[in-house]
């Protein structure tokens, strides 16, 4: 009897490779007998599904089948191996690549990934860890304790997770392989050895403390250092500081997440500092010096230019921001704010009205000057 390969996968007989490749999946995840356990229909069908792709996917069988049909075979158009039936013994291994494809979507890639399970470690979690800091500590850098609970080695077998630190010895069940495999119909199917939960290794005498996990629950006192400069953002890792790992196993990282808190005064642009300094009306009309701070605390002699408007920067360099692992700096950058006098004295009142009468506003106040000149040519 000559079956349809083509209507089995649901195809036109002028389906390429990936349409073959598309269908076939679809089709053994649905009638696959791990999905559909004791159904002898489905059983079948995904015989047949395989037979069918087995022979698509070739070119050659495919080109003798489309010419004799599925005895081509026997009309002696297929390749030369002896006994190849299709129906009991099918030989699976030609689909094995993408029988791992299947197997990943089926069991989810955890499992999947797990699929070269030979003896794996368990490692440690790695840990994330947040600090906030001031912009100040961020200039200068920080040492700091920091606390916090986790998985730690046991101290009673050393992380081995033997009692009297007898090392493990292999698994009886999965030879140390992590898996078992199985025959499940005519296809094999490889799973997680229940023995050893797929460490490879069992152990005859297990800690008592840990129950032979070799970790236990704990707490970690760490100094850890902030280096001067550090961004917000930054992540600070120190290896070998995450949880303890399973059977002594290597252990996780630790990973430190930098926060900086705003700062009332200064704000900070890449390595630059920013600052808004009032200067009096006085000094930004007749220039002269300011002292501002910088984080550090050291004061930096800033010069005012003679007639400095309010929102001009003066940028003073070398007074920002340390570069991480660096002698340099970044740049103190003072956006000036020209504070209107208030509060004046009569004499201070009489100053300034003089001042006014002696003014000359093309050449006092050249930006004044050019905006009503401009606005009084945009109304005439
Ligand atoms: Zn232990
Ligand atoms: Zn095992």
């Amino acid at each position: 009897m000559t079956k349809d390969y083509y209507s089995i996968l649901g195809v036109g007989r002028t389906a390429t490779k990936d349409e073959l490749k598309k269908a076939y999946r679809k089709l053994a995840l649905r009638y696959h007998p791990d999905k559909n356990p004791g159904n002898k229909q489905s059983d079948e069908k995904f015989k047949e599904i395989n037979e069918a792709y087995e022979v698509l996917k070739d070119d050659q069988k495919r080109a003798a089948y489309d010419r004799y049909g599925s005895d081509y075979k026997r009309a002696g158009a297929g390749d030369s191996s002896a006994g190849y039936d299709f129906s009991s013994g099918f030989d699976f291994s030609g689909n094995f690549s993408n029988f791992s494809e299947i197997f990943e979507e089926m069991f989810g890639s955890k499992f999947a990934s797990r699929g070269h399970m030979q003896n794996q470690a368990q490692p440690g979690s790695d840990i994330r860890y947040d600090v906030s800091i001031t912009l100040e500590e961020a200039y200068r850098g920080k040492r700091s304790n920091i606390r916090f609970s986790t998985l730690v080695k046991c101290d009673m077998c050393g992380g081995t997770g033997s009692a009297g630190n007898r090392m493990p010895s292999q698994c009886p069940t999965c030879g140390g392989r992590g898996g078992v495999r199985y025959n499940q119909g005519f296809i094999t199917i490889e799973k997680t050895c229940q023995t050893c939960g797929g460490a490879g290794s069992i152990l005859t005498d297990p800690c008592k403390k840990c129950s032979g996990s070799g970790r236990i629950k704990g707490e970690k006192n760490l100094e850890i250092a902030i280096p001067a400069g550090v961004a917000a953002g930054s992540q600070i890792r120190i290896i070998g500081e995450g949880e303890a790992g399973f059977k002594g196993a290597p252990p996780g990282n630790l990973y430190i997440f930098v926060d900086i808190l705003q700062h009332n005064v200064y704000k900070r642009e890449g390595n630059d500092i920013h600052c808004k300094v009032p200067i009096s009306m006085v000094k930004a009309a007749l220039g002269g010096a300011i002292e501002v701070p910088d984080l550090g605390g050291n004061v930096c002699l800033v010069e005012i230019p003679r007639g400095t408007q309010s929102g001009t920067h003066l940028r003073v360099e070398g007074y920002g921001m340390p570069l991480v692992n660096s002698t340099k700096k970044g740049d103190l950058i003072v956006h000036a704010v020209v504070e209107t006098p208030v509060a004046l004295s009569k004499k201070q009142k009489e100053i300034l009205e003089q001042f006014a009468e002696e003014k000359d506003e093309k050449t006092n106040s050249p930006e004044s000057f050019e905006f009503f000149k401009k606005l009084k040519e945009l109304f005439s």
